[in-house]
């Protein structure tokens, strides 16, 4: 299968040429294998499939590095409380009440989401019973995406909590199953949830599983005042004192959130080469607080992006969140030269694929690299003219602006239409399956 992309500006992430006015990509069998002068496409004859870029802007598709998908099923229920008390009150009692069928009709509607702010790789933290249903619909689609195999170990109800064995016994299948099925688009790894809620021995075999198999080892870490302070009350440390101490932290470490941490937390993340997932709004929204992320950049510690779950953003517009990390961190320090809109451009991209040890494959536009593209419709009001293609993106742009959305070399979304399913079937059963889970848990 051939795709070509004719025309338009690329903005390639790629520091030896950045950005190409009148490009051109070529696209075979998954694997960009042409980028530069649309003039140049002739050469390589006739493809299976065109798209017509001119006048538009083609940027790496964005990566959204930490998300909860099934909770589009209740966004906007519990407005407005803090982590602990939103967990408590409602996503622990909905979550344990949702139907395997549940978790897929809501997968379906994250994936559609996600494309339509330009995501083409997702990192999805499940729950255990629920493993494998957003492993289904990001398979069938032929989306981009890793499994975070989450669970509760200790010091949450007892219909919340679950044995690590079990959960990473599971977790362990899906790694092999998907290893061997999904020609490296699917990638599934341990995710124990925060620190507190979560035993030593607990952290220390999803450690080890996730060494046997080379994946990645996903954490909420620090993510809020209150459950820090649960884990100095139990610990005596803080987070990240915590996990370097128990020798977990390293460079396949996701460090979600890392909001609540001291100078000297900050320089442990950057000597073990962990990484960040920075969820601005998901922070803002909660009340957790603003991560050091201008800290983290000057430690050279790598920061990648996230909108985590729907329910605490409460959307996974990738777009939206990359202004909201420029302008947090612009605020917050009081200096607007703090965070640029290139290195926000980054996290969401190539920074993404670093905390995915996949930068030889995705994150930039070269050859070699995966077709996984957005194209952006910069003709709108609210962008047209474009003097600054990345300034225009963080900035002006909203999600509305994405036009084209390819994964693998497969176009999942053309002229804002998704091309994989009916999208109003995917909204209405996910509408319909919203209302009886909230009937269930009574709510
Ligand atoms: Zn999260």
């Amino acid at each position: 299968m051939e795709l070509a992309i004719r025309g338009g500006t690329i903005i390639t992430m790629d520091e030896k040429q950045p950005i190409i006015k009148n490009g051109g990509i070529l696209i075979q069998d998954g694997r960009i294998v042409f980028v530069g002068n649309r003039s140049r496409l002739r050469e390589y004859g006739s493809p299976d499939k065109q798209i017509d870029a001119m006048g538009k802007f083609v940027f790496p598709g964005f990566i959204n590095a930490h998300a909860h998908m099934f909770q589009v099923l209740f966004r906007n229920v519990g407005v407005d409380l803090d982590l602990l008390d939103w967990l408590r009150q409602v996503v622990w009692p909905l979550t344990t009440n949702l139907t395997r069928k549940d978790v897929y009709a809501a997968a379906r509607l994250g994936i559609v989401e996600n494309i339509k702010s330009g995501v083409t790789c997702v990192v999805d933290n499940q729950y255990p019973r629920y493993y494998e249903e957003p492993l289904r619909a990001m398979d069938e689609i032929g989306f981009r995406g890793v499994l975070a195999c989450g669970f509760h170990e200790s010091g949450v109800p007892e219909y919340v909590r679950v044995e690590s064995d079990i959960a990473l016994n599971r977790c362990e299948i899906l790694i092999r199953k998907y290893a061997q099925t999904s020609n490296g688009r699917l990638r599934v790894c341990p995710a124990p949830m925060h620190p507190c809620f979560t035993s030593e021995e607990a952290l220390l075999k999803s450690k080890e599983l996730a060494d046997k198999y080379e994946t990645y080892l996903h954490v909420h870490t620090a993510e809020s005042e209150r459950d820090v302070k649960i884990l100095l009350s139990k610990t005596g440390k803080r987070d990240v004192e915590f996990l370097h101490d128990l020798g977990v932290l390293d460079n396949r470490f996701l460090a979600i959130h890392s909001v609540n941490v001291t100078q000297r937390e900050i320089n442990l993340l950057a000597r073990s080469g962990s990484h960040i997932v920075h969820n601005p709004v998901s922070n803002m929204y909660l009340g957790s607080g603003v991560a050091p992320v201008p800290e983290y950049m000057r430690k050279k510690v790598n920061v990648a992006l996230g909108t985590d779950g729907p329910a605490s953003n409460c959307n996974q517009d990738i777009v939206e969140t990359m202004k909201f990390a420029a302008c947090l961190h612009k605020v917050h320090l009081m200096n607007p030269s703090v965070i640029t809109a290139q290195e926000v451009l980054q996290m969401a991209t190539i920074n993404g694929a670093k905390a995915l040890g996949m930068e030889d494959k995705l994150g930039s536009i070269g050859v070699g690299k995966y077709g996984d593209l957005v194209i952006f419709d910069m003709f709108k009001p609210n962008t047209v003219h474009v003097h600054d293609p990345v300034g225009s993106l963080v900035y002006s742009a909203t999600s509305e602006n994405v036009d084209t959305v390819i994964v693998d070399g497969n176009v999942l979304m053309e002229n804002r239409r998704i091309t994989f399913a009916d999208e109003e079937a995917i909204l209405k059963e996910a509408d319909l399956v919203a209302l009886r889970a909230l009937q269930r848990a009574g709510l």
